[in-house]
Formats: C-alpha cells, structure tokens, sequence
C-alpha cells in the first residue's frame, strides 16, 4: 500500500509539472533559461534531441527531466534548462532521435537466453551448412554430451536435398557426422524439431511408433523416421532430456539459467528493448524471476504470462502467483498463455479449409477449445488475463467463440479484461471487427508477415492468403488494439526490423507482402510502445515519455517517423536507459 501511495502522488506533482511546461514554452519572455531554485533539479537531463513523446497531447519536445526511475519534467531546451542543477548529469542528444523504450509484445525469455547458448541455425543457407555446424560441434563435445541447435527453416534456404520429405531432409547425413552424440535441432517456429537417430532412440522412437496426439512423427514413403518431429512429437524427447539435465547439480542449473536471464536481457538491450511479454513460463520458472527481481538482478522488466500448468494448479495456485506492477517493477504477473493451435509454416495451424499444398490436413488441435474454455472461467475468478495462441484462421475464430460464451456465461464486461489472441495471423474477414467488438487484443508480431510472405501463398493459395493473412488495416479500422513484437527466438528480437515490416511489408525478395495493410509510422510507433502498454494493463506507467511515466527510453540515430522508409533497416540503438539508468551504449 505504501509504495502505491507515493507512486500517486508523484503522478499529481508530475501533472502539474506538465501543465507548467506548457504555459513556459508558450511564453515568449520569461522562460527560464539557466537553473531555477523553483524547480527540483533532476539527476538526468537529455537535450537538445528529437523527442517522440508517444504521447498525443505532448508529441515532440527537445528535452526531458529524469529523478529516480521516472521522468519529471518534458519541454523545449529552456524549459528543462530549470531542471539542471550541479549534480545533474546532462546528455547531450546533437539532434538524434528519442523514443520510448521498445516494449516487446510477444517472446521466451528464457529461449532467448538459451538460443545464445546452443547452436544458432537461423542464418544458415542449407542444409549442408547445418551439419557442418553440427560436425564441429561433435568434435569438441565430451563423451555422451548432446548437441543441440534452433533457428532452421527449409523455406529460407537456397536449396533443398532431392530425397527430402514434406520439403525437410531425412536424417541420414546427420547420422554420419554425429552416430553416438544425440542432435536435437529446433524449427525457427518452435513448432517442430530435427533428431538423429541417436536422439530418436533415446526417445524411444521407432519406425512404427504411433503418432502421438497433436504431433507427427514424420516418416519416408517406405515408412522410416525421417528424424523431423512436428509439435507434440517433439516431447517424445522431454523424459531422456530432462534426464540428461537431471545430471547438473542444482547449483549448476542455477549457474545456466542465470547466464540465460543475463544473455537474454545483454541482447534485449541492445536492440533498445527495455520491457519484454514472456509466453509464457512455468510456476518454477516465475519463483526463479521472482528471486533475481528481489535480487535486482534483472535489466529488463518482465511481464511473464503463466504457462504450462493444468487448470486445477492455476485455480490453487493463481492468488499467489499475481503480481501486480507497483514502484520500479521488473516483474509483474497476471496472464495465462494458452496454445489452440501450431505454425503455418509446418503445417500445424489450424484452418477452416484445408492446405493449398497438403490437402489431406487443415492442421493441428495442440490444446482443446474445452480445457481451454476451462482456464478461461479460472482467469476470469482470479482476475487474470487470458492471452490464447491461435495462427490460423479457425484457430482464431474458436478463441473468439469461447471467450465469448465465457464473457456471456459469467456476465463480465469483456473489453475491459483486454484478453489476447497472440499472433492473429490468418482471419476470416468475418471476425475481423469482432476484435475491436469485443476489445480483444490481436497481438501481432509485424516480422512474421514479411518473413513468412515469400511461402504464404503455396500454404493457403493466393486469394486465401490475400484475404486473410496478417490484416492490419483492417484490425485498425475496425478498432482493435494491434500489438507489436518478434516472438524471438522464433525471429530476433530486432525492434527495428519488425517496425521496417509494419511500416513497408518488404520482403527479403524485394515484394511487398499486401502492401493494402501496411501501418502507418505513427501506428506502428504505438503498437511497440503505448499498445504494447496497454495489453499489460501498464499505460499509465510506461510506453510514453512525459511526466510521472519510467524513464524507459531509447536514443536512435535517426527519427523512424521521418527518415526515408529504405533507410529505416539502417537505424541503430545509441543508448538504452530502464529507470533513469543507462543499460546500453554502443560503442
Ligand atoms: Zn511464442
């Protein structure tokens, strides 16, 4: 109750900081320009910049105040001259940009720390790439070490081998180079896994082993493992590799997980992230985040949906696990992620017809609308949000159903739950407005469009894919709240990139994927930022530069609203701060 207290009534002073700000700059004499005893003085000043407020009412200022963690004062460079006092450090901006600190909508937190720890897949050209990688990786591994990799996409490389199967290789040159060392390779999506054979058996997978339900265990005409293992087929490996993790001591798994949490924020930072949507984590996972927060060990503030638990635990377990955003917080909880549905990509979302390239399937159920429907009564008891992952476009339209009935059923206001369908990718224009309808957010990640364009089409067929893939326009139009974001690892976390796909629909291959939805600049500054706020209940405390909001913010080297819409991709972070500190420099 205390910290609320005072965290309210440095909003009031910040208000009329505000409003002070505004009567000073339209004064033409008067206005303070060298330290004013009136005024506090702050401990960071930054002036003399391009300062995109994110806020409508304020746009842009030259220069802003910072005290503690939060920002005190905005305004042109003579108003904030007041705030200089002889301790105050003072940035000098030359011009470049400011913004909000990006906020990423959608990513794994921990995945992202981990992809820095095994092999990255994500550049390579081809196949054979791949298995050089994992050749050398065997040469310096131990005795009975595992070789693990993620990032790989067959429709990203120059060329495929003959005898492939669905598009993907068979395992046989992997077998060559690695016969003893288990290989597991994680599909960029996340939605499929590469094994050799010596991972297969440790799965205990053999060539007549059933499909589990909701995956597939990918086989050659003549009916042998290929090795590719789509959606819950990939877990056939947890029991022997949660085994093979079993060998560290807790100590030592306390050690990788710390160095996950530390490579994940290092590469957040970077990029100008200073917020981050975890989709989610484990009750055990969110006890570790909650330690490192007591510990001010964490850079990033996280915002970490609860995943993975079966809805009798959430119901028990729910009250303890809400953690509300108050002070300068690095950890709030108050979401569930769930899962309807796989990736386009390896033919696992879930469509109301069948695939344009693989007629015998309209993809993968991964968790059933009634389990589903059951955590969202859960959510709506202990005051959570639901966040449901649906890719296509029944997927969609089944999240939409059941949060319906659940909203009719229970007699609650549904807009102001701000539930989210993460991903939103393939819809059918008929459910379109029911997002803006029912305030659902559509929690889009901009860099999927571009980056799946290219293969979109062979999946869904041109008209399909015009009509429904990733209708921001649309969304916009007819009042849903859009969210931005990566899904990194699925892609980087590069804000930058994924702003440059909102803005232009360019795809690697020189086309614009529909360019008819691209964002506006405008909009797609706010969907990182103010909406990205907003689908975490915490627009009154970040997402915007004026007074009494974080000093979360990010110096750019040129302005993303203005400069020439090629050049964006040439954008570079400067400068990082969470909380008034600097996190980030470039060198
Ligand atoms: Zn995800």
């Amino acid at each position: 109750m205390h910290k609320i207290t005072v965290k309210l009534a440095t909003l009031t002073v910040a208000t009329l900081l505000l409003a002070a700000c505004g009567n000073e700059s339209q004064q033409s004499v008067d206005a303070p320009t060298a330290a004013d005893s009136s005024k506090p003085p702050a401990d960071l000043v930054l002036r003399g910049g391009k300062i995109a407020t994110a806020d409508p009412a304020t746009g842009y200022v030259e220069a802003l105040a910072v005290n503690g963690y939060q920002i005190t004062a905005v305004g042109s460079n003579e108003d904030i001259a007041a705030y200089i006092g002889p301790e105050t450090e003072v940035v000098e901006l030359a011009g470049r940009f400011v913004m909000p600190g990006f906020i990423e909508g959608h990513g794994h937190y921990l995945g992202l720390g981990r992809s820095k720890q095994i092999l990255d897949l994500q550049g390579v050209k081809n196949w054979s790439e791949v298995v050089t990688m994992v050749a050398v990786a065997v040469d310096k591994a131990r005795p009975g070490e595992w070789i693990f990799g993620r990032g790989w996409h067959q429709d990203k490389w120059d060329s495929v081998p003959d005898d492939a199967v669905d598009g993907v290789p068979r395992n046989d040159t992997l077998n060559k180079v690695s016969p003893d060392h288990p290989v597991v390779l994680g599909h960029a999506s996340g939605h499929a896994a590469f094994f050799n054979d010596a991972a297969l058996a440790m799965a205990e997978v053999e060539d007549d082993t059933a499909d589990p339900s909701g995956g597939t265990i990918v086989r050659t005409p003549e009916g042998k493992a290929t090795g590719l293992m789509r959606e819950t087929a990939q877990r056939l490996i947890n029991a022997a590799m949660n085994e093979y993790n079993g060998r560290l001591t807790p100590a030592q798994t306390d050690v990788l997980n710390r160095e996950r949490v530390q490579l994940a924020a290092d590469e957040a930072l970077s990029h100008g992230v200073t917020s981050f949507h975890d989709a989610g984590s484990s009750f055990e996972t969110i006890d570790f985040f909650r330690k490192l927060e007591e510990e001010g060990a964490l850079d990033v503030r996280l915002y970490v949906m609860v995943r993975r638990e079966d809805n009798d635990l959430l119901d028990k377990a729910l009250p303890q696990y809400l953690m509300k955003a108050e002070g300068n917080d690095f950890l709030t909880v108050r979401s569930i992620k769930r899962q309807i549905d796989g990736a386009l990509g390896a033919h696992g979302a879930w469509l109301l017809e069948p695939y344009e390239d693989l007629p015998d399937t309209s993809g993968l159920v991964l968790e059933s609308v009634e389990d589903i429907e059951g955590t969202a009564e859960i959510a709506i008891r202990h005051g959570f949000q639901l966040n449901t992952h649906a890719i296509g476009d029944r997927a969609v339209r089944e999240t939409l159903d059941l949060y319906e009935r659940v909203f009719d059923r229970t007699g609650v206001d549904g807009s102001e739950l701000r539930w989210r369908v993460e991903h939103a990718q393939h819809i059918d224009p008929v459910d379109v407005p029911r997002f803006g309808q029912m305030g659902v957010i559509a929690a889009v990640q901009a860099i999927h469009g571009t980056s799946d364009g290219p293969w979109i089409p062979s999946r869904l067929g041109d008209a399909r894919a015009k009509s429904t893939s990733q209708p921001w326009r649309h969304l916009f139009e007819t009042g849903a709240v859009v969210t931005n974001g990566t899904d990194v690892p699925v892609e980087r976390i590069d804000p930058i990139a994924s702003y440059y796909s909102s803005v232009s629909r360019m795809m690697v291959n020189g086309k614009r994927f529909y360019p008819e939805h691209v964002m506006t600049r405008e909009e797609a500054l706010l969907t990182y930022t103010v909406n990205n706020a907003y689908a975490a209940f915490e627009e009154e405390i970040k997402g915007r530069l004026i007074p009494g909001m974080y000093a979360d913010m990010v110096v750019l080297t040129q302005d993303l609203l203005t400069v020439a819409e090629e050049d964006i991709p040439n954008t570079k972070v400067d400068m990082t701060y969470v909380g008034g500190e600097l996190k980030y420099a470039r060198n």
